[in-house]
């Protein structure tokens, strides 16, 4: 083929591509939202053979020459090339797996995942046990056929954020133990800060409305995206037009909620503001974990956590549950949605104490893929690190190790990526506050000038560029963790008195 035909033949790849992808990601919103429960089965065996047939039209030798051929086109244009080496690099290892292999794996994960949803309501860990090791065995399994690494978890991690390794995260997360983990017990020694209020009875119709304040004021667009319900919130990006996200109301506690939107909103401005010339393209769908956390978490953690967010929305809050809220002025609960306490849910988990529990996830995970733990014992070896890094036991399997959808969908390697995102988020802040005035903008319901800026300098690109190059182009300079502990050091500081 010559360049133009080349060309074309991608194009027409993309569309295929992009269209498993719509079919996929819409089954996957139809299961997680709407589906009756006993449904659940037939279609998650249907959607394994449906990712088998994806999988196997990607690494279709046809198409493998084409990339190929594509990638060694000198003049080829910056986008397509860039496009087609990222697909180069994620089939390098994936196109060594046998297509049958792929399939079982992802219907043994949907299996899996059905069976967690059902020991985890019942409390009983030991229904779910031989589900989770065999999707360990076959993790281990479909990662062997990738080319040989020192560790086997660096192709995991790499997946998730690119390139990425344990060594990065070591770094990473050694640095975490040694500053947060004995500041921490400070926090817990120092007087605790009164959230009583947050965990009275909150009607989650009334929760609801409230979403629509929260959605207008972030300018989120219905007629581009809808929210739902769900067990695990998430976003569900089809389209640039189309960004979907899910939250959850818990009764007695709204900031649980609130919180869930807001950083589920963060994914979906960021999906939305992608440039509308990646739609339906590699770039758009190669956007990593971390990058896409530290969206979310900018906008949970960093913006909406802060008095300046809460100035102009309090008010609507007040006035849906007056009875709970009239009588606590706005920095009391600023102050409650805060507030930072040892705890064994991570979804739950304040900034201070949430990478602890990332970490404890981290160490897990490395250990299960060097064959250092006894799997027999994970529930144990889960609590023994819970008590060992934030001084509580779980008291439950739901509380403990069935807590989290991800090992049950085989998504190792993920977890690492919140708490890095969260930290390249701090990095992103103090960029955003050099050049924008952050705290007056939110108090003035100026949320479309923070939105531009993160377009401009992140957004639009969607995966154009790795998270180093993206971070060195936003910030000026590499990753540094440092900002991140800062952050939380000041800011808890403060808040507790310390
Ligand atoms: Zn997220």
């Amino acid at each position: 083929m010559n360049k133009q035909e080349l060309i074309d033949a991608y194009e027409e790849f993309e569309m295929k591509y992009s269209a498993y992808y719509l079919a996929m990601a819409t089954m996957e919103w139809d299961i997680s939202t709407t589906s009756p429960k006993n449904g659940k089965p037939y279609a998650a065996m249907r959607m394994g053979v449906l990712q088998g047939e994806a999988f196997a039209a990607m690494i279709d030798p046809k198409n493998l020459k084409m990339l190929n051929d594509l990638a060694a086109i000198e003049d080829l244009d910056p986008l397509t090339k860039r496009s087609v080496t990222a697909r180069l690099k994620d089939l390098a290892g994936m196109q060594l797996v046998p297509p049958d292999r792929y399939t079982y794996f992802e219907q043994t994960k949907h299996l899996a995942n059905h069976i967690w949803e059902q020991a985890k309501a019942e409390n009983n860990y030991k229904l779910f046990e031989p589900h989770l090791l065999k999707v360990i065995e076959l993790t281990k399994e479909y990662y062997s056929y990738y080319p040989k690494k020192d560790e086997l978890y660096d192709w995991m991690l790499d997946d998730y954020e690119r390139d990425m390794t344990t060594k990065d995260y070591d770094a990473f997360f050694d640095l975490i133990k040694e500053k947060l983990v004995p500041f921490i017990k400070k926090v817990v020694a120092a007087k605790q800060i009164d959230t009583s209020f947050l965990h009275k009875e909150y009607d989650p119709i009334k929760q609801r409305q409230f979403m629509d304040t929260i959605m207008s004021y972030i300018h989120y667009n219905l007629d581009a995206g809808m929210i739902a319900v769900s067990v695990h919130p998430f976003t569900c990006g089809l389209s640039i037009n189309d960004v979907r996200i899910t939250t959850r109301y818990n009764t007695h506690d709204v900031a649980s909620g609130i919180l869930s939107t807001i950083h589920e909103l963060g994914h979906a401005t960021c999906m939305g503001q992608f440039d509308p010339k990646y739609d339906g393209s590699y770039i758009a769908h190669c956007v990593t974990s971390g990058i896409h956390e530290s969206q979310s978490r900018l906008l949970e953690n960093y913006l909406g956590r802060s008095k300046s967010f809460w100035i102009p929305n309090y008010p609507a809050l007040q006035a849906l549950f007056p009875e709970n809220l009239n009588s606590v002025p706005l920095d009391d609960f600023v102050a409650a949605i805060n507030a930072s306490m040892p705890s064994l849910i991570r979804t739950e988990a304040d900034e201070l104490t949430y990478p602890l529990h990332i970490l404890i996830r981290y160490e897990l995970e490395k250990a299960i893929f060097r064959d250092q733990v006894d799997l027999s014992k994970l529930d144990q070896i889960w609590a023994d690190k819970y008590e060992e890094y934030l001084g509580i036991r779980p008291d439950s399997d739901a509380t403990g190790i069935l807590q989290d959808v991800h090992w049950s969908q085989g998504s190792f390697g993920y977890f690492p990526t919140y708490a890095l995102g969260t930290a390249y988020a701090a990095q992103f802040m103090k960029a955003m506050r050099s050049d924008l005035d952050v705290d007056s903008l939110l108090a003035n319901s100026q949320m479309p000038v923070i939105k531009d800026w993160l377009k401009e300098k992140i957004h639009q690109y969607a995966g154009l560029y790795t998270p180093k190059e993206t971070l060195v182009r936003v910030t000026g300079e590499a990753f540094n963790p440092q900002y991140y502990i800062d952050y939380l050091l000041d800011k808890f500081s403060k808040l507790y008195h310390i």
